[in-house]
């Protein structure tokens, strides 16, 4: 009876280490039960990559990988309906496609990636979410979770509206509803300065767990 029990525990429980580049990601291999959402988020850059480097040398793999931490930890603490998965969890280069796949392998409800802005006028600042050129006209899905992100951010932290915009993006290679979150430009003295502290990342990032919710319906 013992041995049955601890097999179905097991069973239920059970997670398998992928190797990517070197770096160790748990994943569960359990669906998400019922009514929960699983959604992937992933800090922009890591490892040998930095992204932009801003003011006074602040990194943008930095960052965003603070940032998504926080929206890992706020979800947990707050909403229980929720699944966060990580992409990376340390300061680690995962090739873009992984990334991605790693959201259609778990039938993630949505993949978000966060990054940070750059811009040689250091007067540039402000917010904007990016989707696929190729997604123009399409994926109405990726579009209502890019509005309600960017509304949502710039409800809560009062930047700029640069709004939601098209480019040319890895994130076409995603077979889940995703988008692409540009939080602010560390090449601005005043932008940099708020992006390198923790209580306007935890800012970021309750802002962008509130846009996810409304996308997702979870909002009573
Ligand atoms: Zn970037």
């Amino acid at each position: 009876m013992k041995s049955k029990a601890a097999l179905s525990v097991l069973s239920g429980t059970l997670v398998f280490l992928v190797i990517i580049c070197g770096s160790v990601v748990v994943v569960s291999t359990a669906p998400a039960p019922a009514g929960r959402f699983i959604v992937v988020i992933d800090p922009g850059h890591g490892g040998h990559d930095p992204g932009a480097i801003g003011w006074l040398g602040l990194q943008e793999k930095e960052v965003t990988l603070a940032i998504a931490r926080l929206i890992e930890l706020e979800a947990f603490l707050s909403e229980p309906r929720l699944k966060i998965v990580l992409t990376r969890r340390t300061d680690v280069y995962v090739p873009l496609k992984e990334r991605v796949e790693l959201a259609s392998r778990l039938g993630a409800a949505l993949y978000l990636s966060i990054h940070t802005n750059a811009h040689r006028n250091l007067q540039v600042k402000g917010i904007e979410t990016l989707l696929p050129e190729s997604w123009r006209g399409r994926s109405w899905a990726s579009l209502s979770l890019a509005k309600r992100l960017q509304r949502s951010l710039i409800r809560e932290l009062g930047a700029p509206d640069r709004g939601v915009k098209y480019q040319r993006l890895y994130l076409r290679w995603s077979h889940v509803p995703a988008a692409l979150v540009e939080v602010g430009f560390i090449t601005n003295p005043e932008e940099a300065r708020r992006l390198a502290s923790l209580s306007y990342q935890y800012e970021i990032a309750r802002a962008i767990l509130a846009g996810i919710k409304e996308y997702l319906g979870l909002t009573g």
